[in-house]
Parts: structure tokens; C-alpha cells; sequence
């Protein structure tokens, strides 16, 4: 949908039109159309969170306001309903017909990040059409649409179909689909009308992760980093590990941190930070901490508790819960899934 298309709906809403005081949150690469919004919507006194901004789950605790308007995610089913926030998808269409020979797979599962995620129906219409088996499914209870996938759940992606997919800008959704599953993953980009087989990419990421998890291992004093934002708050999993690093004799504690980034942690005197805050910050953010940063499977893989042959992706399913769907179907018979 066009962009002041979107902001009129906005300004049809009754709760936009009840607001006095209407904050919005951008994600960083709309923050320069602050002005143009700033003008469309000069009827309300309007202030712009600055904080930088990357998924549904950073819901700032309420201001003074009385609608946050957030641009570019769809809202996480299972956080619950938030009645002062108007969550604006900007969904865009798949211009150019995806080309199944580039492809390559004759049975796949589609996905796409939210951005594309109306776009699906009718693209497995069309790979149908070409005598491709396509399956579009519903992930759990962290994605609204059928085949979306967020950086921290890939759970529409699991299928027994020859590969996987992705329609969307940028590396870091495919990416965690392709160490996640042990199956063809294809990057559809429909900006740049390219395909990407995710598989040199996901080489590349492994040697960095495993080369972090030998780092842990002769670690002595780990940090334990928990987020304050409501998505992403996992603490429970933060209390996991800090029990095995107690069990394995290594130091630890506990931070508690809005935004991660090195210099909110760099004076705490910690060997190795293990993130169990957005999964994001461990992929995407990594060459930019000064000390390695693992997950909680990756400190399992460190202490030997975990075999090293199977990489575990670190996924949110549910805050304040173990994440991984491999982790919990892991624990099932044991009857002790969850922890406390
Ligand atoms: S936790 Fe990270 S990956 Fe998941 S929705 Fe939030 S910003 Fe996106």
C-alpha cells in the first residue's frame, strides 16, 4: 500500500482521531520521512521515538501519550492486545513473476517477511500454476500471517517440502531459516529481482558461531544479557544458563538492558556475554561488540552439554519461556519443559 495511502487509514481510526498526543515509532530506514508524516499528520501533536526500533516486540512502556503508531511490523499474536498501539504493516507487492526455474526446487515452503506476506497466496497460485507443489503455513502463536517469518521465529518454515522460499529484502530472515533447517533455502529479493542460495552465506555464519562457542569454552566470567523490552524479555532462559554455568563452576550474572549494544555492557567484566535478548543482536550486530556473544544453545555447545554436529537456531516462540520449538520438543518426555 502507498505510503500516504497508510497514513490516511491511519487518520480514518478512531483512535488516532480521539488522540491528542500521538507517538510514533519508525523503523531506521522510514525515520527520513519523519517530516513528511510529521506534515500529514499536523493535526495531532506529535513526538517521534528516537530509540532505534526493529520488531513488534519493543513496545515502550506507556508515555504521556495517547496512541503509538508503529511503522512496519505486524503485531505478535501471542504478546496479547495492546488497545493504544496502531501497528502499520506497509506491505508492498512482488512486481515481477518469480521465476521457478531460478528457483530450482520442485517442492517448496513459501515465506516472505512481512513486507510481502499478503503476496503469498497469490504467488503459490502461480508456482502451482507452473506444476510446483507449494505449501503456505501458519506458523505458531509469534506470527500473524501464513508463511511470515520473523528474525527470532521461523516456525511457518518447518515442512517436509525439497527446500524453502524467501521473499524479502536483506539476509538476516533466510539466514535463520537456513541454519535453522537442514534444507535448500532460496532469498527471492524483489527489489533487486535476484535469487540467493543461502548456503555459502550460512558457511560463512557457522565458522563465525562456532569459532564464538571455542571462545566460551576456556571463558572464565560470563554475562548474562536479559531484554527489558516486552517481546523480548526471556529471563527465565537467562536463569537457565546461569544455573549451567553455576553447575559447570564458571562466574556469571545477570544484565538487564533496553537496547544491546557494547556500550551498555563494556565495563561489566565479562569474557563472554550470552544474549537471550532479540536473536537479531547475535546475528546481525556481532562484529560490533568488543567480547563474543553466544545463545543459550551455543553455551549448551560450549560447556559440552550440547553435540556440536547440529546447529540449534535460537528462536522466540513465547517471552520469558525457552524459545526454541527443538528445545521444548527436546524436553517433552521428560516432562520438564518448563523452567522457573
Ligand atoms: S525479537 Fe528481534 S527478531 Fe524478534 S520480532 Fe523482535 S526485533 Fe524482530
Amino acid at each position: 500500500m502507498d505510503f500516504q495511502e497508510t497514513l490516511k487509514m491511519l487518520k480514518e481510526d478512531p483512535r488516532y482521531q480521539s488522540a491528542k498526543l500521538v507517538a510514533v515509532q519508525l523503523p531506521e530506514g522510514l525515520k527520513r520521512r519523519a517530516e513528511e508524516i510529521a506534515h500529514t499528520l499536523s493535526d495531532k501533536e506529535l513526538v517521534f521515538i528516537g530509540d532505534p526500533f526493529w520488531g513488534a516486540c519493543d513496545i515502550p512502556p506507556e508515555g504521556k501519550w495517547d496512541l503509538l503508531v508503529q511503522f512496519g511490523h505486524s503485531p505478535i499474536p501471542n504478546l496479547g492486545s495492546f488497545g493504544k498501539v496502531a501497528f502499520l504493516e506497509l506491505q508492498e507487492e512482488v512486481k515481477n513473476e518469480i521465476d521457478y526455474n531460478a528457483v530450482g526446487l520442485s517442492s517448496l515452503t513459501l515465506t516472505s517477511n512481512i513486507t510481502y506476506s499478503k503476496e503469498l497466496p497469490r504467488i503459490k497460485k502461480y508456482l502451482e500454476d507452473h506444476g510446483i507443489k507449494v505449501t503456505l503455513k501458519r506458523g505458531d502463536l509469534r506470527v500473524l500471517y501464513p508463511g511470515q517469518i520473523l528474525g527470532c521465529n521461523i516456525s511457518a518454515a518447518r515442512g517436509d517440502d525439497e527446500g524453502v522460499l524467501f521473499i524479502g529484502e536483506g539476509m538476516f530472515h533466510p539466514l535463520g531459516i537456513a541454519l535453522a533447517l537442514d534444507r535448500k533455502v532460496i532469498a527471492y529479493n524483489p527489489r533487486t529481482d535476484e535469487y540467493v542460495d543461502m548456503e555459502r552465506e550460512k558457511r560463512k555464519f557457522l565458522a563465525q558461531r562456532y569459532s564464538a562457542v571455542d571462545r566460551a569454552t576456556s571463558a572464565r566470567i560470563f554475562g548474562i544479557i536479559v531484554s527489558s523490552k516486552i517481546g523480548q524479555t526471556r529471563y527465565s532462559l537467562a536463569r537457565a544458563a546461569k544455573r549451567l554455568l553455576d553447575r559447570n563452576g564458571k562466574r556469571s550474572f545477570i544484565i538487564v538492558a533496553d537496547l544491546i549494544r557494547d556500550e551498555v555492557l563494556v565495563n561489566f567484566p565479562a569474557d563472554v556475554y550470552v544474549n537471550t535478548a532479540c536473536p537479531r543482536v547475535t546475528i546481525e550486530d556481532y562484529a560490533s561488540f568488543s567480547r563474543p556473544l553466544i545463545t543459550y544453545y551455543e553455551l549448551e555447545m560450549a560447556l559440552g552439554v550440547r553435540d556440536k554436529s547440529r546447529y540449534i537456531l535460537d528462536e522466540i516462540v513465547k517471552t520469558d519461556e525457552i524459545g526454541s520449538t527443538s528445545f521444548w520438543r527436546g524436553n517433552e518426555s521428560s516432562g520438564n519443559n518448563r523452567l522457573h
